[in-house]
């Protein structure tokens, strides 16, 4: 049993939603077991974290700072990378015909995580909380390495989690790797059942109940409430609403209650629950060298929108079809803690800077010194601040891009980290760091760690089943491939990346909308571009572009691979390619398709308590693979159990660290 090194893995990770430790903690005193040493702490109020915002930006700069300096020529790190997936656990009432959230993660967790506590080396598989007192993610027990043959594990592992989670379930209960839950935030949409509470609490929402927030550890309140205060009003999020013949406008009374924020054609939401109550599919992978990691930042984050249009998976919100396929937007606006001024609808008199991002979006800025020609929109920062990394020998894109996290106030601080030694600890920069919820993470090793650089790939949606998300982690994690052996050039301007992101959420964006797109990706100096489908960036367009996935499989052919990964790795970029070229829907499309068509539907844009049944009943059918699934998934897909690593594999490439 090695506690310590489990929680000390915990903790790096300062306020990252989900480094929580596992213990059962009394909301108010947590105990950390850290280095051999129990140390005791609790979350500060928003006062005391607000008088601390300097200490801790000084702090976690001068940490970045001594760890760059130690880390900045660590290399000969292979490739490894792993998969997140964030599961909803939804309770099926058949008799009512209802489906709700069920609050029960807090039970269920502990369990799951026994086997970890007892030989963390030997676990197929991670679980951490998430923000929903509903949900769960998983991740395997150890991250994938280079060989090819381990894109035909993937599938495999993500089953493994979610037959270990479903064996913890009650009746009626599933687990469900769905993005968003239809009806969240409508009336009784929690098991058990809680009434909203817009004038206490923390959330102080019409719609989502304080009780669906994780309870087993004290931070997810405490940012819930941090980001309230800081913003200094509820959060507002307004979602067009689909219209549809019948559909009511205004859509209901909101409008008038909250007047001059809910607007009356637009679905509104109140609650950072509404979208950090959203699941995902997240990757990370590590790099030979900061260089490397820098090169991958950079060339993956034009493909976030593009990643996010072929996954969109979220069309609806508190039970209305809306306008949009994604859930990007939404938490973008639920976790918007900028005040009125840095939001530029009040002059600046408090606060340093004008901001035009949400804490939560897409990235600012690129990394490498090559692509800072890129860099055409503000990238707000501290001058001072950016001085001293300048001091501290970090180069000018690396500084700004410090500095640029850093005009973020800290929204959570436990007491017991206050102080710190910034030649170990990096507890501060992490705090900010994992504060700042982009696109793409740029992610130093943590102290003291056999881990390198490292890159996460954060716009994907999470699918239904455990055949797509292996598809799309591996299609990414094959792209990064393809990016360094070919030395490929995606990147574009990053207003031009800005305005594909919200391309990139509009429905029916997978096959009706162009993208920005480098016309030569071959050339890193001819800066000409088109705009392209999804289906001309993923299957090629004559004379103008090769296609991911042509692209892709030239790279494979050169490489020798066994005939049962070879088969995995084609189902995979099949689905892709279909689902880019429309010939199969996104889970975006099945949902609405899935509800327009329903008998009781009626052309209102309500997703209705029997809509939602009926919706979920048949997904988790989908899931299972009781219910053929043609227009989402093809028919070809076949089912990966097998994990056996086959003794012939190919190595796939750490390309020559630059
Ligand atoms: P987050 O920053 O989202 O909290 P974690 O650090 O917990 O993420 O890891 C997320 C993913 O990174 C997991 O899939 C895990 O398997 C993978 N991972 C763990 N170690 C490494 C590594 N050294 N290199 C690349 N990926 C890793
Ligand atoms: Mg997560
Ligand atoms: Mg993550």
């Amino acid at each position: 049993m090695n506690i310590a090194s489990i929680l000390g893995k915990f903790c790096y990770s300062g306020v990252c939603l989900k480094s929580v430790c596992k213990s059962r903690v009394n909301p108010f005193r947590i105990q950390v077991l850290r280095m051999g040493l129990l140390t005791e702490g609790s979350p500060l109020t928003w006062e005391e974290t607000k008088a601390l915002a300097e200490h801790v930006r000084q702090h976690g700069i001068e940490q970045f700072i001594n760890l760059y300096k130690k880390l900045r020529d660590r290399t000969g790190d292979v490739l490894k990378w792993g998969d997140e997936v964030e599961y909803i656990i939804v309770k099926f009432d058949d008799e009512n015909q209802r489906a709700t959230v069920s609050l029960r993660a807090d039970e269920i967790l502990p369990e799951l995580q026994k086997k970890e506590l007892e030989d963390p080396q030997n676990v197929k598989s991670l679980w951490r909380p998430e923000y929903g007192a509903y949900m769960i993610e998983g991740t395997p027990g150890k991250p994938y390495g280079g060989l090819l043959a381990h894109f035909n594990i993937v599938e495999a592992n993500m089953k493994f989690r979610r037959a270990e989670a479903s064996t913890l379930l009650k009746d009626g209960e599933v687990i469900m790797s769905i993005t968003n839950f239809p009806r969240l935030g409508c009336p009784g949409f929690t098991s058990p059942p809680y009434e909203p509470t817009p004038s206490s609490g923390v959330t102080r929402s019409h719609f989502f109940p304080d009780e669906s927030i994780y309870p087993g550890h004290p931070r997810f309140k405490t940012l819930t409430s941090n980001i309230r205060h800081r913003r200094g009003e509820k959060m507002a999020v307004n979602l067009p609403i689909f219209r549809d013949v019948n559909t009511k406008i205004p859509v209901d009374n909101y409008h008038e209650l909250e007047k001059g924020v809910a607007q009356p054609d637009c679905v509104y939401m109140d609650a950072m629950g509404m979208g950090m109550g959203c699941c995902c599919l997240q990757l990370t992978f590590q790099a030979c060298c900061i260089t490397e990691a820098r090169t991958l930042y950079d060339q993956l984050a034009p493909l976030c929108p593009i990643m996010l249009a072929l996954s969109a998976a979220s069309p609806i919100y508190r039970g209305y079809l809306t306008e949009v396929d994604c859930r990007w937007n939404v938490i973008s606006a639920s976790v918007d803690c900028r005040t009125r001024e840095e939001r530029g609808l009040e002059p600046l008199k408090n606060n340093k800077f004008r901001i035009q991002k949400s804490r939560y979006d897409s990235i600012d800025s690129y990394l490498s010194p090559e692509h800072e020609k890129y860099n055409d929109i503000q990238i707000v920062h501290d001058p001072n601040i950016y001085r001293r990394l300048r001091e501290g020998g970090i180069d000018h894109p690396l500084a700004l891009h410090v500095a640029h996290l850093f005009i973020r106030d800290t929204v959570s601080l436990f007491s017991e980290k206050v102080n710190q030694d910034d030649e170990n600890d990096t507890d501060h920069f992490e705090n900010i760091q994992s504060t700042n919820w982009q696109t793409m993470r740029f992610k130093p090793p943590p102290p003291n760690s056999r881990i390198g650089w490292r890159v996460e790939f954060r716009p994907c949606e999470a699918q239904l089943t455990d055949f797509e998300n292996a598809a799309y982690v591996c299609f990414v994690v094959l792209l990064t491939r393809v990016i360094l052996s070919y030395r490929l050039n995606f990147v574009l301007p990053i207003s031009k990346v800005d305005e594909n992101m919200q391309r990139a959420q509009r429905r029916g964006a997978c096959t009706q909308e162009k993208f920005w797109f480098r016309r030569d990706v071959r050339s890193p100096d001819a800066d000409v571009y088109a705009e392209m489908t999804i289906n001309e960036i993923v299957n090629g367009k004559d004379g103008v572009f090769p296609g991911l996935v042509p692209l892709i499989e030239s790279y494979l052919s050169g490489m020798d691979v066994d005939a049962d990964t070879h088969c995995s790795v084609q189902q995979y970029l099949k689905l892709i390619q279909r689902r880019a070229a429309g010939e199969i829907s996104t889970m975006a499309t099945w949902m609405r398709e899935f509800v327009t068509q329903h008998p009781a539907y009626q052309k209102d844009s309500v997703v209705s308590e029997k809509i939602n049944y009926d919706l979920l009943k048949t997904a988790h059918g989908i899931q299972t693979g009781s219910i053929a699934a043609p227009t989402l998934l093809g028919s070809s897909n076949v089912s990966k159990t097998n994990e056996d690593i086959p003794k012939a594999f190919t190595k796939m490439m750490n390309k020559d660290c630059p």
